[in-house]
């Protein structure tokens, strides 16, 4: 029994925060099983006061929403919510006919409104129709005010006298309908709420996805580059300098025509974690382009270079192992401090010719002068 209660807990912690959605199923099936119960107490009540007519009726009411979970089986939403408001209307007009309006059985069609307007806006078949809602809702209205104008026209079939029961029923139909009105209208506003959080979370997704690059999850170029911006004025405005270093594997041809694409997808996914541990938070890496690394450093050219040779020596002394094979790569790094008013292509350009540099006079070093 806890474990069913702590069942309950968790589903309830989980809708709320937005990580478990009631289904339509789920939806349908409660306000049925719901109506069911109302019509029960309602054909008890009928049948105690020797009402047999609308005893039988709540019975026959109830044999319909048992018919209506089958349809609910096979996922026939629409037709579900029709007929239950069909049932809901006819009921209100057969009561009120019969008994009048002592004791407010007409109420159940008010509850029909925001039933109408959740179901309809939350459930996928309807596709956010706002018609189908709207045509119910009138004829709801239309049904309370006709109990009412049969109550001034003509005398019920069945004159009940009022009592302290027919109060308290009224009371109880009172109650029963607020609650339904009000668990509706907080269904949905809360899925209407749950609906936004969950659009942020995605955008959120979507975005980090354009930003990113899946292979070695390194910020992309596009990304990077509103990054440099953003360092190019901070260092024209407070003079906060930086520089850049660019990043190239050492015949990484090689690695992929001996080793195979997997393999070269392995080398590069080390390359990015062994660089990002040797970075401190304030500077920032991404993939610049196929194998090539750009890492902006929040300082001047003495200290990119330190941190570009750090990474050098931590690429040449790391090992990927695959398919049973151990391998290594080296990188030639070019560095560049930025200038205030330098233009950003100016600058990747500067590093780029460094790099250039290095890739013909050895590789595997960092190069930080023009030579
Ligand atoms: P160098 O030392 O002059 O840089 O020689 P290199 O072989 O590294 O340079 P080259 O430009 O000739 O070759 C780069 C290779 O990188 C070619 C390309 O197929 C490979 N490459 C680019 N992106 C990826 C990738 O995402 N995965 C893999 N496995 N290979 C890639
Ligand atoms: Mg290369
Ligand atoms: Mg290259």
């Amino acid at each position: 029994m806890s474990t069913f209660f702590k069942n309950i807990v968790t589903y309830v912690k989980n809708l709320i925060n937005g990580d478990e959605y009631i289904s339509d199923r789920t939806k349908l099936g409660y306000t049925i099983v719901t109506l069911s119960f109302i019509h029960v107490l309602i054909a008890i009540f009928f049948f105690s006061c020797e009402n047999y007519f609308l005893g039988f009726y709540n019975v026959g009411s109830f044999a319909l929403y048992q018919g209506l979970k089958e349809l609910i089986k096979k996922k026939r939403y629409i037709i579900t919510i029709v007929l239950t408001c069909v049932e809901i209307i006819i009921f209100v007009l057969v009561t009120s006919f019969c008994i009048g309006t002592i004791m407010r059985f007409n109420l159940y069609c008010l509850a029909l409104v925001p039933g109408l307007f959740y179901t309809a806006s939350t459930i996928k078949d309807f596709k956010g129709s706002t018609l189908f809602p709207f045509l119910f809702s009138a004829a709801s209205m239309m049904t309370f005010v006709t109990s009412l104008i049969f109550e001034l026209v003509h005398e019920p079939l069945y004159v009940v006298e009022p009592s302290a029961l027919t109060h308290i029923v009224e009371i109880i139909n009172v109650i029963i309908v607020y609650i339904m009105m009000i668990i509706f209208l907080l269904l949905f506003t809360w899925e209407m709420k749950n609906n936004s959080a969950a659009l942020e979370k995605r955008n959120q997704q979507l975005q980090q996805f354009a930003n990113r690059d899946p292979l070695t999850k390194l910020p992309n170029r596009r990304s990077m580059m509103q990054v440099l911006n953003v360092s190019m004025h901070e260092l024209q405005r407070d003079n906060a300098p930086f520089s850049v270093i660019l990043g190239d594997i050492d015949d990484f041809k090689k690695i992929n025509d001996n080793y195979g694409h997997d393999a070269g997808d392995k080398v590069l996914v080390m390359v990015a974690n062994t660089i990002t541990s040797q970075l401190r938070d304030c500077d920032s890496v991404c993939r610049w382009g196929g194998e090539e690394i750009l890492i902006i450093v929040k300082g001047d050219l003495e200290a990119a270079k330190n941190i570009a040779e750090r990474i050098r020596l931590n690429i040449s002394s790391s090992k990927v192992e695959h398919g049973g094979q151990s391998m290594r790569v080296t990188m030639t790094f070019g560095v560049a401090q930025a200038k205030a008013g330098d233009r950003i292509e100016h600058l990747i350009q500067q590093a780029d010719n460094r790099l250039y540099y290095g890739k013909g006079h050895g590789k595997n070093q960092v190069v930080d002068q023009n030579v």
